[in-house]
């Protein structure tokens, strides 16, 4: 399929959803037309708040990985929906690589791999999590070798999560909230609210004690389909970092570490890596990445996260901790409990056209990029 010579006025406002349905529908139909091989992975544990499938479906152009004759040499995989709510900016980028042809862009011997909401649940509830609050890029490591400590969390997961959302509770944990972020900055409060904490199942960042059924998904996904492949490049689709619209490509990868050099010869040198300290991100544990750790002996991976803007960083976390409460003590379907799904949504998806027009500018130009590295 190619991009026709000019754009439709309606790219790429069109390719964006109001919620995860939509969005799902989008993606299939999208998908069909440029002749992708579609499946579907039922997420058995949650439904939909309608009552409707919670599903990831992932599409696929071009051949399977592997050394057989004819096997895929390279794979370039998306994933969209990691948490949940930021799914709307993936779901429309993957929509538009299918309707412009990013299959066409990649050298003959590559695979395009789409994976569709692979935390359904957060994107249908607008939720950052995953049906048992877990945080999938945290969720990611070996469960069996212990979890990383964030004593820095446990100081002060209690404000974060008052029993109470108004009244001198509420106003006791803000208060102290606020001299947290007077006495150590902003961003040692983002680093130990997002790093990723195992103890607190009911707090925010929590990476779960074992693998998610997202997490597992993803292994069999990345199995399926990247298996046997020479190279991989993986774009994992999130936002709430960053100035409005703008995005950061974070490679979370150590410092020195060789795909992060890669990633910064394939993006250019703007890629961050919150290990060099340079990146919007903290430091985080568990994250997609090392859902690649089992073919990474065979294969070349180069992982990153497009991370998009949005709001403030207050605004964001605090969008996060409203939405915590209400799933905890709250009713979404009270006055009060739609006024924060508005809130988180809103703190994690651009909704007008300019906004969506400055992702995809990013978007379009990775998407090259990658294919341009998987060809080196
Ligand atoms: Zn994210």
């Amino acid at each position: 399929m190619n991009p026709p010579e000019s754009w439709p006025e309606s790219w790429p406002e069109s390719w964006f959803a109001a919620d995860y349905a939509e969005a799902r529908a989008k993606f299939r139909a999208a998908a069909e037309r440029a002749g992708a091989v579609l499946e579907t992975h039922l997420n058995p544990n949650a439904r939909q708040p309608d009552g409707g499938d919670l599903t990831t479906d992932v599409a696929r152009l071009g051949p399977a990985p592997g050394p057989a004759a004819g096997g895929a040499a390279g794979v370039l995989i998306a994933s969209s929906g990691t948490h949940g709510v930021e799914g709307f900016c993936g779901s429309g980028c993957q929509v538009g690589m299918l309707e412009t042809g990013a299959f066409d862009l990649l050298p003959a011997d590559c695979a395009l791999v789409l994976v569709h909401a692979i935390n359904p649940y957060g994107f249908a509830w607008l939720r950052r999590v995953t049906e048992h609050n877990i945080d999938l890029n945290r969720n990611n490591l070996d469960h069996g070798a212990g979890h990383p400590a964030n004593e820095k969390y446990a100081e002060i997961h209690a404000w974060l999560t008052p029993r109470d959302w108004t009244g001198p509770g509420r106003e006791r944990a803000d208060a102290a909230i606020a001299a947290y972020i007077r006495e150590h900055g902003m961003f040692a409060f983002q680093e130990a609210v997002s790093g990723g904490q195992y103890d607190f199942p009911d707090g925010l960042f929590f990476g779960g004690r074992a693998l998610s059924w997202s997490a597992q998904t993803w292994r069999e996904i990345v199995d399926a389909h990247c298996r046997g492949a020479r190279r991989v490049a993986h774009l994992d689709f999130h936002t709430g970092l960053g100035g409005h619209g703008a995005c950061e490509i974070i490679s979370v990868e150590g410092a020195g570490g060789a795909g992060a050099d890669r990633a910064r010869r394939w993006y250019g040198e703007a890629v961050k890596s919150p290990e060099r300290n340079d990146s919007l991100s903290a430091v985080v544990t568990g994250s997609m990445e090392n859902g690649f750790d089992g073919i990474a002996q065979d294969t070349e991976v180069t992982s990153v996260a497009l991370e998009y803007g949005t709001q403030s960083l207050p605004e964001v976390l605090e969008a996060l901790r409203a939405d915590n409460w209400l799933h905890l003590y709250g009713d979404p379907e009270s006055d009060a409990g739609r006024a924060i799904k508005r809130q988180i949504r809103d703190a994690f998806y651009g909704d007008t056209p300019e906004w969506k027009a400055m992702i995809w500018e990013t978007a379009d130009r990775v998407v090259r990029q990658a294919a341009a590295g998987l060809a080196g």
